[in-house]
């Protein structure tokens, strides 16, 4: 299998504060792989140096092979990426919007993107304006302009935040297509192992800007371990 997302003894340091702490892991073709990790343990900053909005302090982050500190851009043409709310224009139509970012990309027919809003469930929405849309109809439309340039990676914060049961549900249905039939692998992170166990191949958790665990889903010892671990990170 391709090793799609390669983190290697990823460092982030803050005004002398190691806020990410040397920590390596891979990810493979088509694997969801879930970041978890209570509050304030390193979820964002590591995926914001694994994306490129945060300055790297050590280590290397290489997609698709392509290293972001060596080889910046072509490594983000393999990148789609969500993390915190998207900003939209809340005036036009959720189509315009998509549109808009479309015309950046040019592997974004206008038939792929009519696929990828059929896939996170927002083409009954297209006409509607984004300024009507609930949070999770943005955070769809997030993902789906992270999906029109065809990334092989989809790095998501915490895209369930906020969402109700139903939300959560189809937010794992919709993440599961995009990694079963698009071949996109997918690194997202939660603060709820419950919200991303029944989705995730592997769970990985940070505490304290440290990879603690790292465990296969499925394999009911490591599923009591990452309970035991999470419930001592509570
Ligand atoms: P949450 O789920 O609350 O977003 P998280 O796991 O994503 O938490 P981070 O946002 O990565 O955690 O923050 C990790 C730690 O680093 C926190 O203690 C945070 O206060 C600290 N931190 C993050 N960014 C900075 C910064 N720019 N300056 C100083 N400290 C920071």
């Amino acid at each position: 299998m391709n090793t799609i997302l390669s983190v290697q003894h990823l460092t982030k340091k803050i005004k002398g504060k190691t806020i990410v702490n040397d920590v390596s892991f891979d990810v493979l073709a088509g694997e969801i792989v879930g970041l978890l990790g209570a509050n304030g343990a390193g979820k964002t900053t590591t995926m914001k140096m694994i994306v490129g909005l945060s300055k790297i302090s050590s280590g290397d982050v290489k997609i698709a092979g392509r290293s972001m500190k060596t080889e910046f851009s072509k490594a983000l043409d393999d990148l789609g990426a969500v993390i915190e709310a998207p900003a939209f224009y809340p005036y036009l139509s959720g189509y315009e919007n998509l549109r808009q970012y479309q015309r950046l990309h040019k592997k974004a027919s206008k038939d792929w993107l009519l696929e990828v809003a059929s896939l996170v469930g927002i083409d009954h929405a297209l006409k509607q304006r984004v300024g009507t849309y609930s949070l999770g109809m943005k955070q769809r439309l997030g993902i789906a302009q992270a999906l029109l340039k065809k990334p092989k990676l989809l790095v998501l914060d915490e895209p369930m935040n906020g969402l109700d049961p139903a939300g959560v549900r189809e937010t794992r249905t919709y993440l599961n297509q995009i990694a079963d039939e698009l071949g996109v692998s997918v690194v997202i992170s939660s603060h709820q192992l419950a919200e991303i166990e029944q989705m995730a191949g592997r769970v990985i958790v940070i505490q304290q800007g440290c990879l603690i665990a790292e465990q296969q889903i499925g394999d009911e010892a490591g599923s009591s371990v990452l309970q035991l671990t999470l419930h001592v990170n509570d």
